[in-house]
């Protein structure tokens, strides 16, 4: 799962790239100093984070005499590093047989994908997991779902008639029956016209605890990182419906908003359990506020 971290740092270059390059061969003066808020706005940090970072900066450069790019550069990502710390918190499947884990997010953003990554993370550490298809919109997916489940010898609970919520209580009624470790419950991304995102998910949800009053026990909501400041949007609506308990942020790759990961950890910080970094099966790490900081300019 640990890719190394000069594949990592290759992979989050996007962001890294323009910070990095204000720094080199440069005095620290008031003009650099606007240019990296500049930077750290586009980048998507938000403006909380953003006026946080610098303020500290600014701080660190008076009273510490910071004088190069280089020290400023330092600087940056140690406050970086103290400001993404809070999110690193890796998620620990307890005691609970099965340890029901519910995702959520809008299309696109990388849920099944995730899933998929999921189940083989768990699998080689020699857990049996079971899916459920609960992202009953396109029946195509669903189809996919039950293919891959196949290839990967995991069962896939479906439903023709497509209700998430059944499919979620079945899906835990059959891994209590097959003695299955973990559950992964996928939900919806998009709804057909007039029904309520929010309430459909609310009330899987539900399900889920009437299916096991102890769970769910990990509430995932996957935001794609190019998304960048609408992740914050997304990342309020879905805790406010269904209490978020940890985050995958996916499309770190390549992308150049990944300064929104700041922007949560200032303005609505969740346990960042996994971050996506490729398309691969392999490619989804736990997060490390350090080995993301050094990824980015280290
Ligand atoms: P869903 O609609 O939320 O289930 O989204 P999918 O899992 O189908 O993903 C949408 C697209 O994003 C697919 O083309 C995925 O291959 C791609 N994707 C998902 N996660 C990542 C990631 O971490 N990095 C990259 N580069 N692509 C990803």
């Amino acid at each position: 799962l640990k890719a190394g971290l000069s594949r990592t740092r290759q992979q989050l270059g996007a962001l890294g790239d323009p910070i990095s390059g204000l720094f080199s061969r440069r005095k620290i003066d008031e003009e650099l100093l606007e240019e990296l808020e500049t930077t750290l706005l586009m980048a998507d940090c938000g403006v909380e984070a953003t006026t946080a970072l610098l303020t500290e900066l600014r701080r660190r450069w008076k009273t510490d005499k910071l004088e190069s790019g280089e020290q400023l550069q330092e600087a940056l990502a140690e406050a970086l590093h103290n400001l993404l710390a809070p999110l690193q918190a890796p998620l620990v499947v307890s005691g609970h047989k099965p340890f029901i884990i519910m995702l959520a997010g809008v299309n696109g953003a990388g849920k099944t994908t995730s899933i998929g990554k999921l189940a083989r993370h768990f699998q080689s550490q020699g857990k049996s997991v079971l899916l459920a298809a609960g992202d009953t919109f396109r029946a195509a997916a669903r189809e996919q779902l039950m293919e891959w489940g196949r290839r990967n010898d995991v069962t896939v609970i479906a439903q023709e008639s497509g209700d998430p919520a059944a499919v979620a209580f079945d899906a835990i009624a059959a891994a209590k029956a097959r003695s299955i470790d973990i559950v992964l419950i996928d939900t919806a991304g998009r709804l057909p016209t007039q029904l309520n995102l929010m309430e459909e998910i609310a009330k899987v949800r539900r399900v889920i605890q009437k299916a096991e009053p102890s769970g769910p026990h990990e509430v995932l909501l996957v935001l794609d990182a190019n998304i960048g400041q609408n992740a914050l949007a997304q990342l309020k609506a879905f805790d406010a419906a269904i209490g978020v308990t940890g985050l995958v942020i996916t499309k770190l790759d390549g992308t150049a908003k990944g300064g929104v990961i700041a922007a949560i950890a200032r303005t609505h910080p969740k346990p960042l359990r996994y971050i996506g970094v490729g398309e691969g099966i392999e490619d989804l790490q736990a997060f490390e506020a350090r080995e993301f900081v050094h990824a980015l300019f280290g």
